[in-house]
């Protein structure tokens, strides 16, 4: 059942957001999987302080809510999202050249919006990130990582190492400025998994650095992702569908399992890389579901490893798709990331 507004929430809603303020959204073209339902309620927002308004606006009225960022990281029920979807679009980002810092707003992208930033006033920490699909706040909630620069690659790099500070709206409805302890950050993890607390901004410490080895790390880093990962506008996807398995790699079971290529509906485990499922046509997040729970059964059948999601699943979904997976043969040109990492 849509969510039906209360006049008094629709009132407050529509006196701060005038038009911007719409009902019934399908949400599948604002994730990178394009896969998802509507939002009975929807409302893009353009600065900190329009984000801080309509999370009070949602808690004062007890109107359930989601931040949706890029949706990079999560798979939207097919029968949408109830309540209010507040889709970050607040951009804006400074540079302070006389503390090297960085201050974003919680929806600027990290590529390019606060990259090319940092890397053009020759400020280093950031580059690191390059050709992730994500929103400040996303990148905070989840710690972003990715691997150091080439040729050693010798460890894993993660957000948490440039954060200075953040303003946050917090779950008692607090608006206050917090360190970077305060996000108690692990891998994939950061203490917003676990309270309500909304990012408004974040400041990062830069380092001053040499623009020329920047680009040269990000042009590397834009090459292993091409030669990885599938391409988001012809390939949508949602990265990596299974946790990390440390010393194992969640990927190389799926590998191993011979999943590659399985498809169930629209959906398909990519043969350029096992933990990556695609779009592969007109997806839906039932068959998504049941192509996760394929390869899960699978792999614990065969392997004994229990694979966990990483993904944030939002909003109601239908029942998993009850098709028998078929297998789609791979492109005989294609080096999958698994080849790449048994021969590197
Ligand atoms: C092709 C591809 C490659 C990827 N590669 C990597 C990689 O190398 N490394 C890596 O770490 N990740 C990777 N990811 C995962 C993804 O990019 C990150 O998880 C990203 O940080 C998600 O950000 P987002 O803005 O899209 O968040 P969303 O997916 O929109 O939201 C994710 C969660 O964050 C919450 N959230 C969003 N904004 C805020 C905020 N302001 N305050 C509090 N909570 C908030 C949302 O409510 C939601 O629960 C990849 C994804 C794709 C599609």
């Amino acid at each position: 059942m849509p969510t039906t507004l209360p006049s008094s929430a629709r009132e407050a809603l529509q006196t701060s957001f005038g038009e911007a303020l719409q009902q019934t959204v399908s949400l599948a073209p604002h994730t990178t999987f394009q896969i998802g339902g509507p939002a009975d309620w929807y409302v893009a927002v353009r600065s900190a302080d329009e984000l801080a308004t309509a999370l009070r606006i949602a808690r004062t009225y007890d109107l359930p809510f989601f931040l949706l960022g890029t949706g990079a990281n999560v798979i939207v029920g097919d029968r949408g999202v109830r309540g209010l979807v507040i889709h970050n679009r607040a951009r804006h980002v400074e540079v302070d050249p006389s503390t090297n810092r960085l201050w974003a707003e919680s929806g600027a992208i990290v590529y390019p919006d606060l990259i090319e930033r940092a890397v053009s006033a020759g400020l280093s920490g950031l580059e690191h990130y390059v050709g992730i699909p994500s929103t400040v706040g996303g990148a905070l909630w989840q710690n972003l990582h990715f691997l150091s620069p080439p040729p050693e690659r010798e460890r894993t790099m993660f957000l948490e190492e440039v954060v200075h500070a953040a303003d946050i709206l917090t779950e008692e409805g607090d608006r206050q400025t917090v360190d970077v302890d305060y996000f108690d950050f692990g891998y994939d993890y950061s203490i917003l998994h676990d309270r309500d607390d909304i990012v408004l901004s974040a400041t990062f410490q830069l380092t001053p650095g040499d623009e020329e080895r920047m680009r040269e790390i990000m042009d590397a880093n834009l090459q292993w992702r091409a030669e990885r990962h599938p391409p988001l506008d012809t390939e949508p996807s949602v990265g990596s569908i299974f946790k990390k398995i440390e010393g194992v790699g969640a990927g190389r079971l799926i590998d191993e399992c011979g999943l590659k290529g399985t498809r169930i509906g629209g959906a398909m485990v990519t043969h350029r890389h096992a933990n990556i499922f695609v779009n592969a046509d007109r997806a839906t997040a039932a068959d998504v579901c049941a192509l996760i729970q394929h390869v899960q059964d699978v792999v614990e059948r065969e392997t004994g490893y229990q694979l966990e999601t990483e993904i944030d699943f939002v909003g109601e979904f239908a029942p998993p798709t009850e098709t028998t997976p078929t297998t789609e043969p791979k492109d005989p040109d294609l080096v999958s990331a698994e080849e790449r990492a048994r021969t590197s």
